[in-house]
C-alpha cells in the first residue's frame, strides 16, 4: 500500500508472476509428462516427441496443460499462501493470524471480531457488499520481499486473497479494493475512488 506508484509497481509485478507462472506450470507439466511416458530427460528428447501411444498420450496431456494453463501453479494454491486458517468470522471471513501473533503484536491481530467489524463497518462506509474471502497476515518484510520495498500489504483476486501486515493498518484497504471488485467489477488497483482519501473509508473505517 503506501503510495500509489509502488501499488501499481506490485501489480505489474503480479502480472509478471502470472505470465511466468503459467510458463513455470508448463514446464513442470512437461517433465511430469516425460516422466510419465518415460520419455529420457535429454536436450535430444526435449524436441522430439517419442513414438507410438506415448506420442499420443503425450500430446493429449499437453492439450490438458493447455487448456489449464490460464491458472498458474501459484494460484491453484491461494496465489501460493495455501487454505490453512485460525478462524472464520460471523459472515464467513476465513482469517490467518498466527504467523505474525507475538506478545508485541496488536491483541486485536488474533480477534476475529475485528476482521468482522472492520468488514461490515467498511460495509456501511462504502455502501457496497461483496462475498468473505480470505485474509493472511504476514510479517512486513516478508510482503516486501514479495511485492516490493513500499508495499504493505495486497488484494489477490480469484480467489480474493487479502494479504495484511502485522499491524493490520491496510487491512480496510485492501477491503476497500476487494469490495470495489464485488460490486462495480472493477477492483481500482489506482485507488480513483473517494473511500481511498485520507478522509474516505479505508481511513475512517475505525478499528477497536
Ligand atoms: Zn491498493
Amino acid at each position: 500500500m503506501a503510495t500509489n506508484f509502488p501499488h501499481l509497481l506490485a501489480h505489474v509485478r503480479g502480472a509478471a508472476r502470472f505470465f511466468l507462472d503459467a510458463w513455470h506450470g508448463l514446464l513442470i507439466r512437461r517433465s511430469q509428462v516425460r516422466a510419465l511416458v518415460g520419455e529420457p530427460n535429454s536436450r535430444r528428447y526435449a524436441h522430439a516427441h517419442p513414438p507410438g501411444w506415448p506420442r499420443i498420450f503425450t500430446a493429449g496431456v499437453y492439450l490438458l496443460a493447455l487448456t489449464a494453463c490460464g491458472e498458474p501453479v501459484e494460484w491453484q494454491d491461494n496465489h501460493g499462501y495455501g487454505w490453512y486458517y485460525n478462524a472464520v468470522t460471523a459472515s464467513g471471513w476465513k482469517v490467518r493470524w498466527d504467523e505474525v501473533v507475538t506478545e508485541a503484536t496488536p491483541a486485536y491481530l488474533s480477534d476475529v471480531n475485528f476482521y468482522e467489524t472492520t468488514w461490515q463497518r467498511m460495509r456501511e462506509c462504502t455502501g457496497m457488499d461483496g462475498p468473505p474471502a480470505f485474509i493472511v497476515a504476514k510479517p512486513l518484510a516478508y510482503i516486501q520481499a514479495r511485492y516490493g520495498p513500499n508495499i504493505g500489504g495486497y488484494y489477490h483476486r480469484n480467489p480474493p486473497l487479502l494479504v495484511i501486515d502485522e499491524t493490520a493498518w491496510v487491512l480496510r484497504h485492501e477491503q476497500g479494493h476487494h469490495v470495489q471488485l464485488y460490486t462495480t467489477g472493477d477492483s481500482d488497483h489506482d485507488h480513483h475512488h473517494p473511500m481511498f482519501k485520507t478522509d474516505g473509508c479505508t481511513f475512517t473505517v475505525g478499528f477497536p
